[in-house]
């Protein structure tokens, strides 16, 4: 007999502690040492209570849990979870099935079928492009690159996922200097050389500067790889597709988009043009888990040329044809085993619909731009970069008997101490910057403000302890 006590509480466990998530503090640093005090134990000889472990594990964290899913958290680039898809990633476990073959669960193989042609229709890229679930943009680049791969070196002759890199043509791979670092570390992975990557540079708000690439290019003859952004994660800026895009058409180059974000900024008409050309790319990377807000972790490998896809993909060298209407979803994943992540993606998009997604994508670069004027009204702060989207970059500007770099990082050590929100630093310009990041769909006018007033009275505390 399934014994149901431990789901009945760890449905009450979550629902308390959902609804607490608009008021406790969004994240106060505890002790990593009494952290694992709260869990620590010699390993149990004898079992327990089911439900008694949900109580004492749901106990034990609590301490440790930042609010990232709640409405004052603006760290890194982190979603938070839409009702519909937090239900549905609970089924996901109830149901418990592995999603790596239509065998073992065609519920799962189908559902992958329908939200990748919606999510194809939802970000407007080529309606014959594959689409893979992946855990995050890390492995959406990876897989991504690894097509790239297959497909630039097969061009050229050479079968790569049967005989490897070692005496095959060289490939460059070319990248902006503001590339994020799961970029290099795809390169890495994929045996092309985290450090043989030709650097383009950027300009001020991080945008791939498209002259250089065309120069960069120019330069290079045979199997050629270039990684462009939509939304660097510092400014949200995108690199210039049209021209890129252009540029790789010349040069006969794979062109990847590591969209993890920006990407999604494709479903709002308002920044069709700062996204036109994206969809001349041959490979995109984005998350789910942040933008989109389902539970982590989602992302997603789209990739135009569905045979490179599963060439890169499959273990089987004969990719048999697909059935007709039956999709094998490990084909265009690194895993084999694996979640069925479309289910809580599926439920996001139906419970918001089209409209839904690109209201939430409005109305968080709203806030983003709120949050900036806010903050920009003060003398001692200011904004440094074009608020494009839903990233703000800020600046705290000391008095000159106070470092600066110390000054910003006291500044971001006491908002993240006083609990009222959250945010994180970043390096801009070789300086200490604070990065606030509007990605939660929760977020309201009210939360800006109270995060606003939290990090001018960071100004104001550090400046005086300071003086
Ligand atoms: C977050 C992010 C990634 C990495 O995504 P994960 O979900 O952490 O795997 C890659 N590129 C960009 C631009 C990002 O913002």
């Amino acid at each position: 007999m399934f014994d149901q006590a431990p789901l009945d509480r760890a449905r009450q466990l979550a629902a308390r502690y959902i609804g607490s998530l608009r008021d406790r503090p969004v994240g106060i640093p505890a002790p990593p040492a009494e952290l694992s005090a709260r869990l620590d134990g010699p390993l149990p000889q004898d079992g327990r209570d089911p439900a008694a472990v949900i109580d004492d594990l749901a106990a034990a964290v609590d301490p440790g849990l930042i609010a990232s899913a709640g409405p004052r958290y603006f760290g890194f680039v982190i979603g938070g979870s839409l009702p519909a898809a937090l239900a549905a990633d609970w089924l996901t476990s109830a149901w418990d099935q592995n999603a790596g073959l239509y065998a073992s669960s065609p519920a799962a193989a189908a559902c992958e079928g329908v939200v990748a042609r919606w999510l194809l229709e939802l970000l407007d890229l080529p309606r014959e492009a594959s689409v893979g679930f992946v855990t995050g943009c890390q492995m959406a680049n990876f897989t991504c690159l690894a097509a790239a791969r297959h497909a630039v070196l097969a061009r050229a002759g050479w079968d790569v996922e049967g005989d490897g890199f070692q005496g095959a043509p060289p490939v460059r791979v070319v990248v902006g200097a503001q590339a994020h670092a799961t970029i290099f570390t795809s390169l890495r992975m994929l045996g092309f050389g985290a450090g043989r990557a030709v650097v383009v540079g950027a300009d001020d708000q991080g945008r791939m500067r498209p002259g250089e690439l065309d120069r960069a290019l120019a330069e290079i003859s045979g199997p050629t790889i270039v990684c462009a952004q939509a939304g660097n994660v510092n400014t949200g800026a995108f690199d210039p597709m049209g021209p890129i895009a252009d540029a790789c058409t010349r040069a006969g180059a794979w062109l990847h988009v590591d969209g993890a974000f920006g990407l999604w900024a494709r479903v709002s008409p308002r920044f069709a043009a700062s996204t036109a050309g994206i969809e001349r790319a041959d490979s995109w990377a984005t998350d789910v888990h942040k933008w989109l807000n389902v539970p982590y972790d989602s992302g997603l490998a789209i990739i135009s040329d569905q045979s490179a896809h599963r060439g890169a993909m499959t273990s089987s060298a004969a990719y048999y044809e697909m059935a007709a209407g039956r999709r094998e979803p490990h084909e265009f994943t690194p895993e084999a085993s694996r979640r069925a992540r479309a289910f809580p993606i599926y439920a996001a998009i139906r419970s918001l619909g089209r409209a839904g997604v690109s209201e939430m994508v409005e109305r968080t670069c709203d806030l983003a731009a709120r949050m900036a004027d806010l903050l920009a009204a003060h003398p001692r702060l200011r904004v440094i970069n074009e608020v494009v989207l839903n990233q703000v970059l800020v600046d705290v500007v000391p008095p000159a008997a106070l470092e600066h770099d110390a000054c910003v990082r006291g500044v971001i050590d006491r908002v993240q101490r006083s609990g009222d929100c959250w945010l994180g630093g970043t390096t801009w310009n070789g300086r200490a910057a604070i990065r606030v990041s509007v990605s939660n769909w929760s977020t309201t006018p009210d939360d800006i403000g109270r995060a606003a007033a939290a990090i001018i009275g960071a100004v104001s505390q550090e400046l005086r302890a300071g003086s």
